[in-house]
């Protein structure tokens, strides 16, 4: 088991794939993008593979979710997705993606066992996806969501980043479109994880903030907090249920206490949290001909370590090194 001090237990994976990415998303890089991981540095799939099936094996992983960067640029993605879902006890496997190129890919990644998909959306409106993620990709999102709701990877999850003054006003529209086609639509708080060290919180849109927007038009009902478990995600009825919206408010309203996550970066490292700042090296220790067993007491031991909390609302609080493209959000 993947225990840390505080008795927390691990068991939901995420697994970045690469941290390029086609967008570029302001609250997540710049425009002119980053110096990408060096290729030899990356994990090759039967590498991850490897480490994931050391998880699901040995270490009580039950939920593995690709990420990135954009995991649909991963070439072997749908490879290493049929290798993840024939592993025993089965893991749940899903795919956290921008959704351009998913109208080629719901359908293979469906059949090779994929669960489900969330699917990052910030806007409908043309001119501000262009803005704020510096590429004319809109209508690919719209398509890709489309396909994965047509080859069944459902409940098809949205995730929204509000930003101030840029679609802070798109709650409601957002919640509409997704109303209206069956989507689970998620806000999130913005986190200072971007590689510009941009993030101010006097700019983040609260989930106060959301949640009172949404109340303009829609009847809140909390859901049941138990069924909540350990999901970031607080869950209300919309005007009396069965649609859902959730709100994710990692910075306002931590849920550290609950978490059961591990990340495995695309270059081999484990982070024990988004907001860590030291590493487990799996790469090299693999790569040294490291055993099975090695690397899942190497792993065991990073987890161990995992402190109390993300520690923002703390004086001393250092944003990681790593932005959030290259850790696997
Ligand atoms: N490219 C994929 C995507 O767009 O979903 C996967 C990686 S992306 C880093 C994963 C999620 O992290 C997205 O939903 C994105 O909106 C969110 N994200 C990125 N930077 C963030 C930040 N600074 N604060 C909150 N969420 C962020």
């Amino acid at each position: 088991m993947l225990q840390d001090s505080f008795g927390r237990v691990a068991t939901d994976l995420r697994v970045s794939l690469t941290d390029r990415c086609n967008l570029r998303c302001s609250y997540c890089m710049p425009p002119e993008g980053l110096e990408w991981l060096p290729k030899p540095d990356l994990l090759t799939a039967d590498e991850i593979v490897r480490l994931v099936t050391i998880g699901v094996e040995r270490l009580g992983i039950t939920e593995v979710r690709y990420t990135g960067g954009e995991p649909l640029l991963r070439r072997e993605l749908v490879d290493i997705v049929t290798r993840t879902t024939v592993l025993r006890p089965t893991p749940q496997v899903s795919l956290t993606t921008n959704g351009i190129g998913l109208a080629r890919l719901a359908a293979p990644l469906a059949a090779a066992g994929l669960a489900r998909v969330n699917v990052s959306l910030d806007t409908l409106d043309r001119e501000i996806f262009r803005k704020l993620a510096h590429r004319d990709r809109l209508d690919d999102v719209l398509e890709g969501l489309a396909a994965a709701d047509a080859a069944g990877l459902r409940p098809v999850k949205i995730n929204t980043v509000l930003m101030r003054d840029v679609n802070d006003h798109e709650a409601v529209p957002l919640m509409r479109y997704c109303l209206e086609r069956g989507y689970e639509l998620r806000f999130i708080e913005q986190m200072p994880l971007d590689a510009q060290h941009g993030w101010r919180r006097e700019n983040m849109i609260t989930a106060d903030e959301i949640l009172a927007g949404l109340k303009e038009a829609f009847d809140l009902t909390e859901d049941d907090p138990v069924e909540r478990g350990s999901a970031p995600a607080e869950l209300f009825l919309v005007d009396g249920g069965p649609a859902r919206v959730g709100v994710i408010g990692s910075v306002t309203r931590p849920f550290c206490g609950a978490c059961d996550r591990v990340r495995l970066t695309a270059d081999g490292q484990i982070r024990n949290c988004l907001f860590a700042t030291e590493e487990s090296d799996l790469r090299t220790a693999m790569r040294s001909g490291a055993t099975d067993e090695e690397i899942a007491e190497r792993w065991t031991a990073a987890v161990r370590t995992k402190k109390a909390g993300h520690g923002i609302d703390d004086p001393a609080f250092l944003q990681p090194s790593r932005p959030m493209s290259a850790i696997g959000g």
